[in-house]
């Protein structure tokens, strides 16, 4: 287990515990959520080596790597997914009408090659062997990490680099963001969805908020961390957007994680008053929008 001594966001070394939450989907290992004393930052403290954390992602359970459909909440993930591609490429063409992206932790290319069939000329980076292997079917520039991409690609910068739901899983922030810095367009923008922790459904829910996901998730945003955080690397926060969608299923699943039941009324009402209730800045998940500062 790896110990962080001092807050990514502000450099604080001074850090309380906030939430003791459960590994439901692997390990059944319980891990410590810390909350930054100064600042507010949420981070999952100690975690697991960088060596041993990717055992933390074997399970059949853990669909965002894979195309599996079994059960009831999986396929109702997988239908909400295919309708929320068209809304994230409707928002990438907001700001971008064609050119290069990049989908950072592009999992098995599902976006991209929605990307792709709009005239986009399309990369990804994935860790994952097996998703990486399904996304290389469909033809897209594949990588498995960020220096191959600085070895390989080194004639142009990206108009869009995305990340649905994966800051929060980056192990090493600092240089991330900074190749993001180096990579994107000067006119590009960076794209980050992220769940947010001061959400109806996460307060609700507590540490069965399965949103938390630790140990795979270590970073546990807001607005004014994530801020904070991509601000304070030379970028300037645009537009905050919300994921809608994403109350729903995070609560069928923190249901399932609290009674071991699919209360598939139950979640929905959780889910919809999550939404109904949230401000701007408080749905269970964001889109922050971000563009060189
Ligand atoms: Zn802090």
């Amino acid at each position: 287990m790896k110990t962080i001594s001092q807050c990514l966001v502000c450099g604080s070394t001074q850090y309380s515990p906030f939430l003791t939450c459960k590994d439901y989907t692997v390990s059944k290992e319980n891990f410590t959520i810390v909350s930054c004393n100064d600042c507010g930052f949420k981070f999952t403290n100690p975690r697991p080596d960088d060596s041993v954390l990717g055992e933390y992602y074997k399970a059949e359970e853990y669909i965002s790597h894979t195309n599996t459909r079994k059960g009831l909440v999986n396929k109702l993930y997988h239908l909400v997914r295919t309708r929320t591609l068209k809304k994230k490429l409707n928002l990438v063409r907001s700001y971008v009408s064609r050119g290069t992206i990049l989908d950072y932790g592009c999992g098995t290319g599902m976006f991209l090659n929605v990307c792709k069939k709009a005239g986009w000329e399309t990369y990804g980076m994935e860790p994952d062997d097996e998703a990486r292997k399904i996304a290389s079917e469909a033809n897209l520039n594949l990588f498995s990490d960020k220096a191959r991409i600085n070895t390989y690609i080194t004639d142009k910068k990206f108009n869009v680099i995305s990340l649905w739901h994966v800051l929060e899983h980056v192990t090493d922030m600092e240089e991330t963001l900074s190749f993001f810095k180096n990579r994107l367009d000067k006119n590009g923008v960076l794209i980050i969805a992220v769940p947010n922790h001061v959400s109806f459904d996460a307060t609700h829910y507590g540490e069965y908020w399965a949103a938390y996901d630790v140990p795979r998730h270590l970073h546990h945003f807001e607005k004014k961390t994530i801020k904070k955080l991509v601000e304070g690397k030379g970028f300037r926060l645009r537009e905050t957007l919300p994921m809608k969608f994403d109350s729903y299923y995070v609560s069928l699943l923190s249901e399932k994680y609290k009674s071991q039941k699919t209360n598939l009324l139950k979640a929905f009402f959780v889910g919809l008053r999550s939404n109904l209730t949230a401000n701007h800045d408080s749905y269970s998940s964001s889109i922050y929008v971000f563009s060189h500062a």
